[in-house]
């Protein structure tokens, strides 16, 4: 069960400090032995009273989580490994990614929220998590993976534009989530399966123009950066 009312711009932002939201869910996928396995916060993680809060627990407790949005920081990004090579001697893919301001504040606010469903739910004993911490790789994290070559309306900060065509290889589309910039509240599939259709749409007409550009800049404009005004 899910709810979408703090998700993206669901709403009013106007006293709050970070953009976007998340869906917040009670998922009942069964009970996992070890993931679902929760005692109360103070007690000792293994021995007789570990396994009677176990066993009482079991059957009386329930999980309310968050996915939100992570948005582009500067300093979150993919490059060349310095050291790391595959077995061709090719530098391996790089990244750098950590929670920022924005993201604890969405965080912590989503944790609100909950915290105030489960207390109008009834629940006795409240564990609730407030603080994002830094990004850590170990823990299940999501397995919605984004970015990596990125679509934008401007070439000097993205690899291709709307219809995923490469900025620098006319030839060459790349259709995926490594289209997107950053990720919403939402889980990626159904905007990849819209994006290939607008990548085909790009493709056909790529071939009936004979090739070339599908979005043309200038790049001789005032300021020197490119418009989508002008033909090349
Ligand atoms: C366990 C799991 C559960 C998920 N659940 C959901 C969900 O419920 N809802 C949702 O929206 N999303 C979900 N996702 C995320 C979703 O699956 C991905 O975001 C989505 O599949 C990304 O699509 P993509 O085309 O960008 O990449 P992929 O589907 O990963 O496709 C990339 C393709 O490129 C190929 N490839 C890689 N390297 C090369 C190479 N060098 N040469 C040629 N081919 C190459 C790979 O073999 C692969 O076929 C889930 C993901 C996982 C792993």
């Amino acid at each position: 069960m899910a709810i979408d009312d703090f998700n993206g711009d669901n709403f009013d932002h106007s006293d709050l400090d970070f953009l976007h939201g998340g869906w917040i869910s009670l998922r009942q996928g069964g009970r996992t032995p070890i993931s679902s396995n929760a005692v109360p916060a103070g007690t000792p993680s293994f021995g007789r009273e570990f396994k009677e809060q176990s066993i009482y627990q079991f059957f009386r407790m329930l999980s309310v989580g968050t996915q939100g949005a992570s948005l582009p920081n500067v300093n979150n990004y993919l490059d060349l490994d310095p050291t790391y090579t595959d077995k061709l001697g090719n530098p391996l893919l790089r990244m750098t990614f950590d929670f920022h301001e924005q993201d604890q504040n969405l965080a912590r606010y989503l944790a609100e929220q909950i915290e105030d469903i489960l207390t109008e739910m009834g629940a006795s004993d409240i564990a609730v998590n407030k603080d994002l911490g830094n990004f850590d790789i170990e823990p299940y994290q999501s397995t919605h993976n984004t970015g990596g070559v990125i679509m934008g309306d401007d070439p000097e900060t993205s690899a291709v534009n709307s219809y995923l065509q490469m900025w620098d290889h006319d030839n060459v589309f790349v259709v995926g989530a490594s289209a997107f910039p950053h990720n919403g509240g939402y889980n990626p599939t159904g905007t990849v399966g819209a994006l290939a259709y607008r990548a085909a749409e790009g493709i056909e007409e790529y071939l009936k123009n004979g090739g070339g550009q599908l979005v043309k800049w200038n790049l001789n404009n005032n300021e020197g950066r490119r418009t989508s005004d002008e033909p090349i």
